[in-house]
């Protein structure tokens, strides 16, 4: 039996190929020095090596523009900034004119320095800052001296599963996809840089992998799943054969699935289930219509930061939300505001020094330290709303006090558009449930918003104390819990009393046997990732409401969540085929 490695998955898709362990080689910068009358000839090295390397990131940035979008060419943006960064620039400079060391070395420390400076935040929201910095280094170094590139696709021939401790995001968009099946890594977040560009690119990719580069030796055979995060090192003939008729099942049941386009997300016993689907860029728009989706239940907008130093524009989020809205035309759009802080940390907001970043500045509490965050966006919402339908949706709300100032706001943001003449309509304005608390008063905040959408994703975060972004924890991470049965429960009655509608948008919905317990609990609208609805539809048109809620409600006084979890696969394993509906189940070989 091969040895399972859970991970964070980062892009979808099933590949078996050799590991390719790429370590690349420790940068060895010798200590060396310069004579008094070479100082003058050193600075001109450095500043022409500066100079080669912005050439070459804005030739990667157009090339990435022109490949993948606006979105994924501003991951350089940052770079491109590194490379002016007069602190940077001096600093290096002061090495080599004071202590006479050269281009190569002086700039090596002076890197080395803010290395150290951010990783003293230990965050992982500095890491990409960091893959940054590397990439500037590498590319400044690359004319000043001879550095070993990464020679890993040099001296094999098939196509290999790339394993890296880290990605940096040049890295990353250079692969030769004839040579590299897929990647994973021991660091990285869903929202890391790299693994933004390897859905982009449509890589399937695995990261936050722990030590797998340290537990992968070269050659060994791997199994890397990108839609669950998991990697198999070393599988058995019979899990391969397993995988291997599990990703042609995938396959074929993805071709059959297109038939379900034109039809109906209507069970067995006649109930409409709302299907919405939820959006990471503006160019997913696209396949969000091209499955027949309701709407859009969650438009994340922290694409919008990606390689900001400012807030993004007014402008610039208009037109984002405008191609959003059109491409949509006449279904909803639900343009969440940004969430930011946790692990998405952009260079714009004040550095922060945090225990618990999950914990901390997040989401709605940023708003109040830098307020034009969310002014631009309402203001950037309510004209795109001119358009088509938009829905305003808040994330990590947890009182009403929180709910009238955001009305306050947006109600000011109104009148200055209808004061300057500017075309904009009227948006319902929805919360998050994504905390105990929120849930808990539901019943309170329905009074005062249009809409609510559950975010299970981080509501299991916090109602059972467990990281979401920590691969090592994910056992812990229990959507069947039974504290989250009846917190689901309780949400779903306080949307029913307030008559607020209720959507789920977190994880859970786009899975099927996580659908089905939403389904029990009464939840009527799901909204999932573009590629899971057709999934889902056929899972809602097989199957009767009534009996799922039977079983559900059968197991609101279990007391485990792997008890209800075994009932809902016994009990309802036979009213749905769930390996077939969604190959990508958690019923593996090793699970
Ligand atoms: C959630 O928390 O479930 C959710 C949908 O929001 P996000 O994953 O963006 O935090
Ligand atoms: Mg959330």
């Amino acid at each position: 039996m091969g040895v399972m490695v859970q991970g964070i998955p980062a892009a979808p898709g099933i590949v078996i190929g050799p590991a390719f362990v790429a370590r690349w080689p420790r940068l060895e910068v010798p200590h060396a020095t310069v004579g008094p009358d070479e100082i003058e000839a050193e600075v001109a090295r450095f500043q022409a090596a500066r100079q080669l390397a912005k050439e070459r990131t804005s030739g990667l940035r157009e090339q990435v523009e022109s490949r993948l979008g606006s979105v994924q060419a501003k991951i350089f943006d940052p770079q491109l900034m590194m490379l002016e960064d007069p602190d940077l620039i001096e600093g290096t400079l002061t090495y080599i004119c004071d202590s006479f060391l050269t281009a190569e070395r002086a700039f090596s420390l002076r890197v080395l320095e803010f290395r150290s400076r951010w990783l003293d935040a230990t965050h992982a929201r500095v890491m990409d800052r960091v893959a940054d910095l590397l990439d500037v280094q590498l590319r400044v170094l690359e004319t000043l001296i001879d550095i070993p590139g990464p020679e890993f696709a040099v001296d094999v021939d098939d196509p290999v599963i790339l394993v890296a401790h880290e990605l940096t995001p040049s890295r990353m968009v250079d692969l030769d996809r004839s040579r590299v099946l897929g990647v994973a890594t021991d660091a990285g977040t869903r929202t890391s840089h790299a693994a933004i560009l390897a859905r982009s690119i449509g890589l399937p990719c695995v990261v936050g992998l722990g030590d797998l580069s340290y537990r992968v030796e070269n050659g060994v055979e791997i199994i890397l799943d990108g839609r669950r995060g998991k990697v198999l090192i070393a599988p058995s003939e019979s899990e391969k054969r397993w995988f291997h008729d599990r990703d042609a099942r995938a396959k074929q049941a993805e071709k059959q699935l297109e038939g379900t386009i034109g039809e109906e997300a209507r069970t067995r016993d006649g109930e409409r289930i709302g299907l919405y689907a939820n959006l990471e860029l503006p160019a997913d728009a696209r396949a969000a219509v091209a499955v027949n989706a309701d709407g859009v239940g969650l438009f994340r907008t922290e694409f919008l930061v990606v390689g900001k130093t400012a807030v993004p524009a007014e402008e610039e989020q208009y037109e984002a939300f405008k191609s959003v809205v059109d491409t949509l035309a006449p279904r909803p759009v639900t343009i969440r505001t940004f969430d930011l802080g946790g692990d998405k940390f952009p260079m714009f907001l004040p550095p922060i020094a945090e225990e618990n970043p999950f914990l901390g500045w997040r989401g709605i509490r940023i708003y109040e330290m830098m307020p034009e965050l969310f002014r631009y966006q309402v203001r950037a919402a309510l004209r795109a709303a001119a358009h088509g339908q938009v829905r305003l949706l808040v994330p990590m709300v947890n009182t009403v006090d929180e709910v009238q100032r955001i009305r306050a706001v947006i109600d000011e943001a109104r009148r200055e558009l209808e004061r300057d003449g500017i075309e904009h309509a009227v948006c319902p304005l929805g919360v998050m449930l994504e905390t105990p608390a929120s849930v808990a008063i539901a019943a309170v905040l329905g009074r005062y918003v249009d809409f609510f959408s559950l975010g299970t994703n981080d509501l299991i975060q916090y109602m059972l104390a467990v990281d979401r972004g920590n691969a090592q924890l994910s056992r812990f991470f229990d959507l069947y819990h039974p504290a989250l049965l009846m917190y689901i429960r309780d949400a779903v009655a306080a949307a029913s009393a307030t008559g607020v509608p209720l959507c789920v948008c977190g994880e859970a919905a786009s899975d099927p046997l996580g659908s089905l317990l939403l389904l029990g609990l009464g939840v009527r609208s799901l909204s999932c990732t573009p590629s899971a609805i057709l999934g889902q539809k056929r899972l809602i048109r097989s199957i009767d409401l009534g009996q799922v809620e039977r079983v559900v409600s059968g197991l609101l006084d279990a007391e485990t969540g792997r008890e209800i979890r075994e009932q809902m696969v016994m009990k309802l394993g036979d009213v749905v085929d769930l390996a077939a509906v969604d190959a990508d189940n958690n019923l593996s070989p090793s699970d």
